[in-house]
């Protein structure tokens, strides 16, 4: 369920030296509060949610982005020379999975089996993320009332969730693409 993507075009993107595709304010759902809590991030999750840069809504939050002195935009978590500060695993679904057209991975034919679970992933984020709602709604609890109560049952309910993601994918594959400029190696996991 916390598979993703690192390519290593990433650290010399060609779009842009500073931030490349980071000029978002990354939104996490109920499942990644689910995954955090049950992997001993509950204080990452606490800081976010009151963090004065953070926008609540019942089952989401949204860490808007920084707005720079050119009037563009980054992601707060976007570091000039490292990248993502955010581990993979910790990183939302768009941003576990997102590679730009400029990789062109989904163009080699050794990745397009990974289409369908990334397909599929995506939908068993969506199915979770409602089975959660719903079950906050349950209980009369959200991020916005009631919200210790909330992360509680997220974190319970979370743990008894049951992913059916299709099977024989290996653990990880790593693909190297040929670029004119030189390989591009790109690990899927
Ligand atoms: S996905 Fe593309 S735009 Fe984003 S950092 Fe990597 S190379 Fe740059
Ligand atoms: S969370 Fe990380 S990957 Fe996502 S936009 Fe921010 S810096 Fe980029």
């Amino acid at each position: 369920m916390r598979s993703g993507i690192e390519c290593s075009l990433c650290m010399r993107c060609p779009r842009d030296q500073v931030q490349g595709c980071c000029v978002i304010g990354p939104v996490f759902l109920l499942t990644d509060i689910g995954h955090f809590i049950n992997n001993g991030s509950d204080d990452f999750v606490i800081k976010l949610l009151d963090s004065p840069y953070t926008d609540l809504s019942e089952h989401q939050f949204r860490v808007r982005a920084v707005v720079r002195a050119d009037n563009r935009t980054v992601c707060r978590f976007h570091h000039p020379e490292i990248g993502c500060r955010i581990p993979l695993a910790y990183r939302n679904t768009v941003c576990r999975q997102f590679l730009c057209p400029e990789v062109r991975l989904w163009q080699d034919r050794r990745a397009r089996r990974w289409v369908q679970f990334w397909l599929r992933l995506q939908e068993e984020e969506i199915r979770c993320q409602q089975l959660l709602a719903a079950e906050c709604a349950r209980k009369g609890c959200s991020l916005l009332v009631r919200r210790q109560e909330c992360l509680q049952l997220i974190g319970e309910q979370y743990r008894s969730l049951v992913f059916d993601l299709p099977e024989g994918y290996p653990q990880a594959e790593c693909i190297m693409l040929d670029r004119q400029e030189r390989e591009c190696p790109v690990l899927i996991k």
